[in-house]
């Protein structure tokens, strides 16, 4: 099909669309690290595992030897009602942009948790309703992981709790109205309601709230409620399977039309959207069938694989949860309160980690100022106004494409355009008002969080 057949959308039928989820994990020659356990370090097995997590989430996260775990009819029939996700060639970026390049973005906003999360989500509370429990705790940051937990929770029946890092329960009071319209309770974290948050809130009652200690409180819940189990949003390999229907859908969708990307570019916090929507080529690439480049976008303000080590480090901030080897800033970086881009992890997923480490993919850092300049571009040519995280991989696919217009290639490039951004009008507001700031963290700031790395090999 020619060049100019290629529609502004396209879509995939009911019958097109992909009936398993791929797991990347199968054609890597180096495996992911395993998780281990913080008191003995040894692999942490699924018996243990299993006190926290669903059992059928558990032999996912392990299963590094399957290339493909059957989507089951009942998420299918959920993905239908707001998948397929668009794929959109940007013809009016293009356009702007003067460039030769070919420029593809996959859109996972179009629906109530305005973000890819909802793709993990349903599954999670599917695992988690067919092994009979009553319901789910997790925390959540600046809302979006919260929200597509509540929307999965209450069209299954089952009951969510959610811990909201308190400066984003006050500051985001919307989108805790949305989880509590889904029927989610919505605890500000630290709370009085666990151990750990009386402790912390004895230590510093001021204290806004962070992360790691929403996930400690999750994970007490859950251990210590018959019936419940604790969900995480992003940096697990379960979720990176699910995220695959993402890439999945773009490779059908590409084939279709005979389009290949040169470049795929998507932004990094834990690793979700991208793990999910590189997985198929990166596959042939694994397998040695196609070339293509990787670039892993990251806020310059918490650069977890541009400037962290690759070692043993924990997931959370009260060290509470197994060790993960992945890239880190140390599980006591904070990033700068000035960063409003989100991508505020300090680790990475586990499998783009080993990736990275072993020269497969690519990863940069961009600032927040050149990161919402990219966002004002594309939502004034393109209609959709971006989650700030999304729009790191906007910025840096407006930069290749600027590239290819100094050089005259025409590249296809490809990007994930992970969410919306009407929860984040107040960073906007600050860059419209000329007021926000780039935060660099020094070379000493991430030593001295790197000095704190758990003593592992
Ligand atoms: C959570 C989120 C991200 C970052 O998470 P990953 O696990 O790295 O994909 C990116 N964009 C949006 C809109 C999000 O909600």
């Amino acid at each position: 099909m020619s060049e100019n057949k290629i529609p502004y959308k396209i879509y995939l039928s009911e019958d097109e669309m992909p009936k398993a989820w791929y797991n990347l994990r199968a054609d890597m020659t180096n495996k992911p690290a395993p998780l281990l356990n913080p008191a003995t370090l040894q692999p942490m097995t699924a018996q243990e595992l299993e006190g926290v997590f669903c059992a059928e989430l558990v032999k996912q996260e392990l299963d590094d030897t399957t290339p493909f775990f059957e989507i089951p009819q009942e998420i299918r029939d959920f993905y239908k009602m707001y998948r397929p996700s668009p794929l959109v060639r940007a013809y009016c970026l293009e356009e702007k942009l003067q460039t030769p390049a070919k420029i593809y973005y996959k859109f996972e906003g179009n629906n109530t948790s305005g973000s890819h999360k909802l793709n993990s989500a349903i599954a999670q509370a599917y695992y988690a309703k067919h092994q009979g429990l009553k319901g789910v705790t997790t925390e959540t940051g600046a809302g979006q992981w919260g929200t597509a937990l509540s929307m999965a929770c209450s069209y299954l029946g089952l009951d969510c709790k959610v811990y909201m890092v308190k400066c984003s329960y006050e500051q985001k009071p919307f989108r805790r109205e949305v989880m509590r319209t889904y029927g989610a309770s919505v605890t500000p974290s630290p709370s009085n309601t666990t151990a750990v948050g009386r402790k912390i809130l004895e230590r510093d009652p001021n204290t806004t709230g962070s992360l790691g200690c929403a996930i400690s409180e999750a994970v007490e819940v859950a251990v210590g409620t018959p019936g419940y189990r604790y969900v995480l949003g992003s940096v697990l390999n379960q979720v990176l399977l699910h995220q695959s229907v993402i890439g999945l859908e773009t490779k059908i969708a590409m084939d279709k039309y005979g389009v290949k990307p040169d470049v795929i570019i998507g932004c990094a916090g834990g690793g979700s959207n991208l793990g999910g929507l590189i997985a198929p080529f990166m596959g042939e690439k694994l397998r040695g069938e196609a070339d293509y480049r990787f670039i892993a976008v990251e806020p310059a303000s918490c650069p977890s694989l541009t400037r962290g080590k690759y070692a043993y480090d924990f997931c959370d901030t009260g060290a509470v949860c197994p060790l993960a080897k992945m890239y880190t800033l140390g599980s006591s970086f904070i990033p700068s309160a000035n960063h409003a881009g989100g991508l505020r992890y300090h680790g990475m997923s586990t499998t783009l980690s080993q990736l990275y480490h072993d020269g497969y993919m690519e990863a940069t850092s961009v600032e927040q100022t050149k990161v919402f300049e990219a966002a004002e571009v594309f939502a004034r040519v393109e209609g959709i106004l971006p989650a700030p995280e999304s729009s790191h991989a906007i910025r840096v696919a407006i930069d290749e494409a600027l590239k290819c217009k100094e050089t005259g290639e025409e590249k296809t490039i490809l990007f994930g355009l992970t969410g919306t951004g009407y929860f984040d009008l107040y960073a906007y507001q600050k860059f419209n008002d000329g007021q926000m700031s780039d935060y660099i963290p020094t070379d000493a700031d991430i030593a001295a969080a790197l000095e704190k790395l758990p003593k592992v090999e």
